[in-house]
C-alpha cells in the first residue's frame, strides 16, 4: 500500500486565479465597449440553489460583470417562464443566460433549455452545445466539468493516455466530462447506479471521477494507489456538515491528489460560468478573449 501523502488540489486558490484572469478579459471587452451581462433565473426557493445563486452573483460583480438575477416564483408557469427565455434571448445586454436546476415540480426542464439561445447558453446544456461537444466543434461547455479538466490542467496533471474513470452519467456532470476527457486523451469509463461491482470498476482509474450525490460512497478500497481524486459531490453528512462522495479520511495516503469539500469543484464551476459569459459576450461583438477579431 502506499502510503505517500495525498497532495489537496485546492480549488478555491485555483479558482481565484482563474476569475483574475476573467476580471482582466471583462476590463478588456468593457474598453472595447462590451459589458458583458449575466442573467440568472431562480425559480422557487430551494434553500441550496439561492445559496448556489448568491455567490454566483458575488463572484461575477467582483469579476466586472452586469448581473441581474431573476428570483420568480414556485408557481410560475411553463410558458411564462419560457417567454422570460425568449426575451432574455433577444435582450443584447444580456450575453449569458443561466437557468438553475433543479426547476421546481410541475416545470420541465427540457423545453426552457432547447429555447435558450445556444450562443447565451453559459451552462452549456442546450442541444446544440451538447452536440457540440461530442464532436468538437466550438461551443459553450458545462461548468461542472470544465472546473474538473480546469483544476487537473492547472496543476499539471496528465490525462492524455490515462484511465479515466467518471462514477455518475448525468447531463449536467458526468456525461460531458466523460466527452472532455475523451477529447482529452484518456481512456474512459462511465459508471453508475446499475454498474456492477462499482469498487472493482472504480479502482481502474488512474483518474476517479465521483459525481453521484451520495455522501462518503467512495471507500479507501475503491481508490487505486496513487489515483488523482475528484470529488464532485455535495453532501449533508449524518453530523450536518458539507461532505463529497469520497471518504477523505481514507483516500488519505492512497491518492495522490484530490480535490476538497467544500473548496473544491464548487468554486471551479462558478469561476468557469465566468470564463463561459465573458467568452459569449466576446463572441457576441466578434471578438475572442484576447481581444482579436475572430476570422469565423
Ligand atoms: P444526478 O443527476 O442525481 O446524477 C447522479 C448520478 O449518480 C446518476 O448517474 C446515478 O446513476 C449515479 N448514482 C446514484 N447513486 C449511485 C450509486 N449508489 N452508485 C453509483 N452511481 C450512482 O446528480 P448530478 O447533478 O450529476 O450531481 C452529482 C453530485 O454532484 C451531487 O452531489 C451534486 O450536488 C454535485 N454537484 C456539484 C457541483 C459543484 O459545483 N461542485 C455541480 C453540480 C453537481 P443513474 O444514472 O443510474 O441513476
Amino acid at each position: 500500500m502506499q502510503s505517500t501523502a495525498t497532495r489537496i488540489l485546492d480549488g478555491k486558490a485555483t479558482a481565484k486565479a482563474v476569475r483574475t484572469e476573467v476580471a482582466e478579459r471583462v476590463r478588456e471587452l468593457r474598453a472595447a465597449g462590451v459589458v458583458p451581462g449575466l442573467t440568472v433565473v431562480l425559480v422557487g426557493d430551494d434553500p441550496a440553489s439561492e445559496v448556489y445563486v448568491r455567490n454566483k452573483d458575488r463572484a461575477a460583480a467582483e469579476a466586472g460583470f452586469a448581473v441581474k438575477t431573476l428570483k420568480l416564483s414556485a408557481s410560475t408557469a411553463q410558458a411564462e417562464l419560457e417567454r422570460i427565455v425568449d426575451q432574455l434571448n433577444a435582450d443584447r445586454a444580456v450575453h449569458g443566460i443561466l437557468v438553475q436546476l433543479p426547476l421546481p415540480a410541475g416545470l420541465r426542464s427540457d423545453p426552457v433549455l432547447q429555447r435558450l439561445d445556444p450562443a447565451k447558453d453559459v451552462d452549456g446544456l442546450h442541444p446544440a452545445n451538447v452536440a457540440a461537444l461530442w464532436t468538437g466543434a466550438p461551443g459553450l461547455v458545462p461548468c461542472t466539468p470544465a472546473g474538473c479538466i480546469e483544476i487537473l490542467d492547472r496543476h499539471g496533471i496528465e490525462i492524455a493516455g490515462r484511465r479515466a474513470v467518471v462514477i455518475g452519467r448525468s447531463i449536467l456532470v458526468g456525461k460531458p466530462l466523460a466527452a472532455l476527457l475523451l477529447a482529452r486523451h484518456a481512456t474512459v469509463t462511465v459508471a453508475h447506479s446499475r454498474s456492477r461491482d462499482l469498487p472493482a470498476v472504480a479502482r481502474e482509474g488512474e483518474i476517479l471521477v465521483a459525481a453521484v450525490g451520495r455522501a462518503r460512497l467512495v471507500k479507501g478500497d475503491w481508490i487505486r494507489p496513487g489515483a488523482v481524486v475528484l470529488d464532485v459531490g455535495i453532501n449533508r453528512g449524518e453530523d450536518g456538515k458539507l461532505c463529497g462522495d469520497v471518504d477523505h479520511d481514507a483516500a488519505q495516503g492512497v491518492a495522490a491528489a484530490i480535490t476538497p469539500v467544500p473548496g473544491g469543484i464548487g468554486p471551479m464551476t462558478i469561476a468557469m460560468l465566468l470564463a463561459n459569459t465573458a467568452r459569449a459576450a466576446a463572441r457576441s461583438a466578434g471578438l475572442d478573449g484576447e481581444g482579436r477579431r475572430l476570422s469565423s
